[in-house]
């Protein structure tokens, strides 16, 4: 039987097998999706209590100018509405309302995390799924935030629909989620002889086959099932969003070292000495290994027409 992308209607075909999950890749867009996806059971299993990021060192990563200078550069209104979905911390709630641009509300599907973030002081703190917020609110937002939520869902583009029909007239909904495409991540040495692990260990490929696999449009940067389900391309993205009435997108592609769309990894490496030593070397690969197709995040912009 033939499976067709969510995305772009195109063929799947399967690539490989990776952690007990069988992995299919669009023909047309090359976006990378499990073909045999968890059921509910398996994802509450694998959420409990998962308090995603939690970690209040973190909180200077985020509360801090760069951030305010980016929500200052899409122009919200006085007294913003701001709509953070699968907020997790909670930290780019925090920042928004402390640098005083409006009013927040978080919501996720984690109880834990939820109940942290209320900790903090933010406005609204709605512990559900965002297709209840949409189809029961009338309340609209001016600026909506979702990162790195869409790639756990098994049905994701609900999440856009949702998002969409929650934003006012000027609004702006930045959606960002790993590119699937990107090789940046294979400058991070660990991160690459784990994945030709799982790869080689799933399948029957030797090393060289994983090597060429990973340095081809099948790498699938950051799938990772249960938890990420899917690796977006930017081209199935464009695919989907064209045939949506009534907006306009733009779709771009950060570095895995950018201070807002990545803001933990700096502290990552931090301490190790060799890391820092390797830092300039890194840096020149970083540059060649996002030619083929950008960095590591995907951020897609998306406003009303
Ligand atoms: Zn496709």
């Amino acid at each position: 039987m033939k499976k067709y992308c969510q995305l772009c209607g195109g063929e799947r075909e399967f690539i490989y097998n990776l952690d007990g999950y069988r992995i299919e890749q669009c023909k047309f867009c090359k976006t990378v999706c499990v073909d045999n996806m968890p059921d509910d059971k398996t994802l509450k299993e694998y959420y409990k209590g998962f308090k995603y990021c939690i970690d209040e060192d973190n909180i200077d990563l985020i509360v801090n100018d760069d951030f305010k200078k980016w929500y200052e550069s899409f122009k919200l209104p006085p007294n913003a509405k701001m709509l953070d979905i699968g907020g997790g911390n909670g930290y780019f709630s925090l920042a928004f309302e402390k640098f005083g641009f409006g009013e927040a509300t978080y919501i996720d599907l984690d109880s834990e995390a939820c109940r942290y973030v209320k900790k903090l002081g933010i406005s609204a703190v709605i512990n559900d799924d965002v297709k209840n917020l949409a189809a029961n609110k009338t309340e609209k937002f001016d600026f909506i935030y979702s990162r790195h939520v869409i790639e756990h869902l098994p049905n994701p583009l609900s999440l856009i629909e949702n998002a969409i029909s929650l934003l006012s007239d000027d609004g702006v909904f930045v959606l960002q989620m790993p590119n699937g495409l990107s090789l940046e991540r294979l400058i991070d040495f660990q991160d690459k002889e784990n994945r030709i692990k799982s790869l080689m260990e799933a399948n029957s490929f030797s090393r060289l086959d994983v090597e060429r696999i990973l340095h081809s449009s099948k790498t699938a940067f950051d799938l990772a099932p249960p938890r990420h389900l899917w690796a977006f391309s930017k081209k199935g993205l464009k695919e989907y969003l064209a045939v949506i009435p009534d907006i306009e997108f733009k779709i771009r592609t950060y570095s895995l070292r950018d201070k807002i769309y990545s803001p933990y990894m700096s502290r990552r490496y931090k301490h190790f000495f060799l890391a820092k030593l390797m830092k300039p070397l890194k840096n020149i690969l970083r540059v060649l290994y996002s030619m083929p197709a950008g960095g590591g995040h995907l951020v897609v912009e998306i406003r009303k027409k």
